[in-house]
């Protein structure tokens, strides 16, 4: 089996001596820190970003690769849109290629329930001016050729995307530093440098960068960072697994799924197949402080993660994580420099069994490779893009499932927040104050 792509085996690309001074020091380089650089970058500001392993060696090099519009939360759905042409405009602007296609998204509905949920949600959607539609189950057998299931129905969106995220992701650094960003790969922020209650820049464990503002942008880690400065950040993650098949016949089909099986034909001929439904959640001191805020959501979809005693040594809500550390001594960031758990194999048998069932057309698939990521999740499964109360620092992460299409939107937005320009949508939605303020928290679409 071909090794996963990107992991600590890839050598560091982004290394050098740290600058004294940064206009904004970013915090994790996955799809929101890099695409937050490139912007501020392009407006002439001075940004670090710091990244514990490599860059997009999480999530953001693990995804599905899906640059959705379908599903959206209402609040995240002009994001997604403007994301979805912020992805063409990048490809035109980059000299390397991101693997963006045009495929389509379909969410596939087993029932007329299903189908009378994306007839909800579209006639919430439409508004907004976006191009999905509903088909029924014979115009979706026609979107599905060859498929031995025949499906209620789908919502389809014929202007989705999807590019490699372990491609596009470190191309996107490549482009910050060219636009003026240093990046730097192997380096940890252990803390924020406090000076008179504001922050003055980080603690990183090669040294002290001054900045004028730091954005945390830590994936599944963000929550931890944070805790020591009095923010509590509801975040939990859960473990989702992907297979990439060898090549197989094109028979042009869209990215699509329902709640068993996911796929998408990758740049290279092979599909990227998931288990849509299956997630698992490792209980932790995070998952028992944070429980009542998730109670709607766990009532919502009861059956909707498995769960799972302890989370394996080092992760950021196992039991035995460091909660407190100096900004002396090695942090929980350094123990774990790339969150890499371990995939279930018979999981995967089963996942790529139901694609060669569903199409028997596409010969006998085999696994290229397999991989697993944590997916960092709020309790209403939609985003935290706020300052934060401590002056001089602001957050985008727990992007529940979907930060890697809507990423350059939340880049573009983060940069305009951070210098104090128009930021052209209403986050109000993704406040942080919402889980303290004591409004009712609304359940966005799942992950
Ligand atoms: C299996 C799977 C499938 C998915 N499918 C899709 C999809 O099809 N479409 C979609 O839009 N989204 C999808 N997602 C979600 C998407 O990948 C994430 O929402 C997105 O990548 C999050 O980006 P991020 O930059 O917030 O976090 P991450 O990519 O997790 O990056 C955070 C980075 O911060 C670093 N970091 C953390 N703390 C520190 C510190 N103290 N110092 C230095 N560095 C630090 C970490 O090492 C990490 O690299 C999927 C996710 C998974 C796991």
């Amino acid at each position: 089996m071909t090794p996963f792509p990107l992991g600590l085996h890839r050598p560091v690309e982004h290394d050098g001596p740290l600058p004294d001074a940064v206009d904004v020091a970013i915090i994790g380089g996955g799809v929101i820190g890099v695409l937050t650089a490139l912007f501020l970058s392009r407006k002439g500001l001075k940004v670090a970003v710091l990244e514990k392993g490599r860059i997009a060696a999480e999530q953001s090099g693990r995804n599905w690769g899906w640059i959705r519009q379908t599903g959206r939360d209402m609040a995240e759905l002009p994001i997604a849109m403007e994301a979805n042409s912020l992805w063409t405009q990048l490809q035109g602007d980059v000299d390397e290629d991101l693997g963006l296609a045009r495929l389509g998204v379909a969410y596939l509905g087993n029932t007329a329930k299903d189908v009378a949920e994306f007839e909800d949600w579209l006639s919430k959607a439409k508004p907004h001016g976006v191009d999905s539609r509903i088909l029924s189950a014979g115009q979706t057998a026609d979107l599905l050729p060859g498929a031995t299931k025949r499906f209620a129905g789908s919502l389809h969106t014929p202007s989705d995307m999807k590019a490699e995220p372990w491609v596009a992701v470190p191309i996107f650094a490549r482009a910050a530093v060219k636009a003026g960003a240093v990046i730097r790969e192997n380096c940890a922020v252990r803390a924020l440098d406090m000076v008179a209650g504001r922050v003055a820049g980080v603690v990183t464990e090669k040294g002290r960068i001054k900045a004028d503002h730091v954005m945390v942008a830590g994936g599944a880690w963000s929550s931890l960072f944070l805790r020591p400065y009095g923010i509590s950040l509801p975040q939990l993650s859960v473990q989702a697994q992907v297979l990439a098949t060898e090549a197989l016949p094109d028979l042009d089909l869209p990215a699509a799924g329902n709640s068993d099986l996911a796929f998408r034909r990758r740049a290279d001929g092979g599909f990227t197949l998931a288990a849509s439904g299956w997630h698992r959640l490792f209980i932790g001191p995070d998952a028992f402080r944070h429980l009542p805020k998730y109670l709607p959501q766990i009532k919502a979809h009861p059956f909707g993660a498995k769960y799972h005693p302890a989370a394996p040594k080092g992760f950021p809500d196992a039991w035995g994580t460091q909660r407190h550390w100096s900004a002396e001594e090695t942090s929980p960031f350094e123990h774990m420099r790339v969150l890499d758990p371990k995939p279930t194999m018979a999981l995967h048998q089963k996942t790529l069994a139901a694609f060669a069932a569903l199409f028997p057309n596409l010969g006998t698939p085999r696994i290229k490779t397999v991989w697993s990521g944590m997916i960092d999740a709020m309790p209403d499964v939609v985003p935290v893009v706020d300052h934060a109360p401590l002056e001089g620092l602001s957050i985008c992460t727990g992007m529940c499932g979907h930060g890697f299409g809507i990423g350059p939107a939340f880049g573009r937005i983060m940069a305009d927040l951070i210098t104090g320009g128009a930021v052209g949508h209403d986050l109000h939605r993704f406040r942080l104050s919402r889980f303290s303020d004591g409004s009712k928290l609304e359940l966005g679409p799942g992950l």
